[in-house]
């Protein structure tokens, strides 16, 4: 075990050019104090999260120090902001201070976010609110316990310095870290920009960092863009089968990688309903839950775009063309193993989507339905079901296909329970939750933000001790707004 301080860093994205990035000093809160650690990730590092309150640690998690290696500096993009192109954007309130390597010998680039102002914090004051703090740390850890790719979080601290958004709040930073942050629009700067020579030096850093098996294909940079479209289609059919809206699917916030990546107004959905905004500032509903495969390929044109200095437009339509049926196939292929079928059939897409329908009508708990589906037996009235439709004959009906579909496989009940059960969690990031979590550290009680991360790394496991946190939202839950403001 080692001290936090201890780690040594390198700063690998200072082989890009000057203009990729500004060297920025992360601006100290004051009178920090540690919200939460990460214990399994502290883990990874060689780091047990207890040390993390050793006043050493907490200055480097506040930005008041920083450990050997690091070069803090903010990164250089510009996205697609719901449709409209903002030729420079930048990391305004993140700061990447480099990258260390983990006990399994992965490089891992560790950032600030809420460390103050950079270059490109624009009208912005480069700090971060508790609140959405708190959210963005349950949020990646609940995404990464439900398997979906995402950028992690380490520590959180809290201090009494004020921020102002729509009421005086108090400031917080997260350490979160991922295998890289750029971005979508890391490249459409570029383009923008007529930079040429910049994207091709970007996606070299990338192919040398992260896609390595693409230096070897014939060409490297069209195959570089194929296994961005795949990653894309991957992660928004996770995102689509757990009932997750992202919220702000701008081009910036849209990870190369294919990770789930700026945490702002996301929402887990309760009652489905297929046309769900999670983002009270969206109000044409571009982000809406079924809008987001679309908008996964919209956002993927834009980066199309950016790649033409590269590959020929052909080479770009055709990866982009493979898009539909990536995603569609690692959809349903997700969407029947909620349904226990072990088999392919034709009309399993269809069974899926009268179930969706029928859900969508009665605004059915979408996470409670699926754990309990499991329990399902053909020919029972499976009253636990049943009574989550208002419309008992619309369930009655789907449930005579499911029955039916069952059938053709060979699978035995014995088997497919569990198996379905690996796969409905049990506990999602509700956003009354997360709501009671932030109120709770309000008042200086971090206790409910350490319950919900410990159950959420397991969220397919029964947990007795953690009966509550499964429970289906309130009434008040219904008057949660969720808006941009961070
Ligand atoms: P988002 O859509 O929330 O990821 O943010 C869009 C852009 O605004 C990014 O470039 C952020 O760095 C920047 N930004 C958001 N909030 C702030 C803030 N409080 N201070 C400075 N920049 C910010
Ligand atoms: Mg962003």
């Amino acid at each position: 075990m080692q001290a936090l301080t201890s780690l040594t860093f390198g700063q690998r994205f200072l082989q890009l050019p000057s203009v990729f990035h500004r060297a920025v000093q992360p601006q100290p809160l004051s009178q920090p104090h540690l919200v939460a650690a990460n214990t399994p990730l502290c883990l990874q590092f060689g780091i047990q999260a207890e040390t993390l309150t050793a006043p050493a640690a907490m200055a480097l998690l506040s930005g008041n120090r920083l450990a050997d290696g690091m070069q803090p500096l903010a990164a250089v993009y510009a996205g697609h902001q719901f449709g409209v192109f903002v030729p420079q954007l930048g990391d305004g309130r993140a700061l990447l201070l480099g990258d260390t390597t983990d006990i399994h010998g992965q490089r891992w680039e560790w950032q600030l976010k809420g460390a103050g102002l950079t270059p490109f914090s624009r009208m912005g004051d480069g700090r971060a609110v508790l609140r959405s703090t708190i959210r963005e740390y349950l949020c990646s850890e609940a995404m990464h316990g439900l398997g979906i790719p995402t950028t992690r979080a380490l520590a959180m601290v809290g201090s009494p310095d004020p921020v102002y958004r729509e009421q005086v709040e108090t400031a917080a930073v997260l350490t979160r870290l991922a295998e890289s942050f750029i971005r979508f629009g890391s490249f459409e700067v570029f383009y923008h920009r007529g930079q040429h020579d910049e994207i091709r030096i970007l996606a070299d850093f990338l192919i040398h960092h992260h896609f390595p098996d693409c230096a070897e294909q014939a060409q490297p940079y069209a195959a570089l863009f194929s296994e961005i479209v795949g990653r894309t289609a991957r992660l928004i059919a996770q995102w689509q089968a757990v009932g997750f809206c992202h919220g702000v699917m701008n081009t910036d916030n849209m990870s190369v990688l294919g990770l789930t990546l700026d945490y702002g107004p996301f929402g887990f959905m309760d009652g489905f309903n297929a046309a769900h905004v999670c983002n009270h500032s969206d109000h044409s509903g571009r982000y809406a839950y079924n809008q987001q495969p679309q908008v996964g390929l919209w956002n993927l044109h834009c980066l199309a775009s950016a790649f033409l200095p590269l590959v020929d437009e052909e080479a770009l339509l055709a990866a982009l063309s493979a898009y539909r049926e990536q995603y569609a196939q690692c959809w349903m292929s997700l969407m029947r193993s909620k349904l226990g079928l072990a088999t392919l059939q034709e009309e399993d897409e269809e069974l899926v989507e009268a179930l969706l329908l029928a859900m969508h009508a009665h605004r059915t708990d979408y996470t409670v339905f699926f754990r309990r589906l499991a329990d399902f037996v053909p020919g029972e009235d499976n009253a636990q079901l049943r009574d989550l439709f208002l419309d008992r004959s619309l369930f009655d009906a789907w449930a005579a296909r499911y029955a039916a579909r069952l059938q053709l496989e060979s699978r035995p009940a014995a088997e497919r329970r569990p198996a379905m059960l690996a796969v409905n969690p049990k506990y999602i990031l509700r956003n009354y939750l997360a709501e009671q979590a932030i109120q709770a550290a309000q008042q200086d009680d971090f206790s409910l933000i350490a319950r919900l991360h410990d159950c959420l790394q397991r969220p397919f496991d029964e947990q007795a001790h953690y009966q509550d946190l499964a429970a289906e939202p309130p009434a008040w839950a219904q008057e949660i707004s969720v808006s941009c403001s961070s």
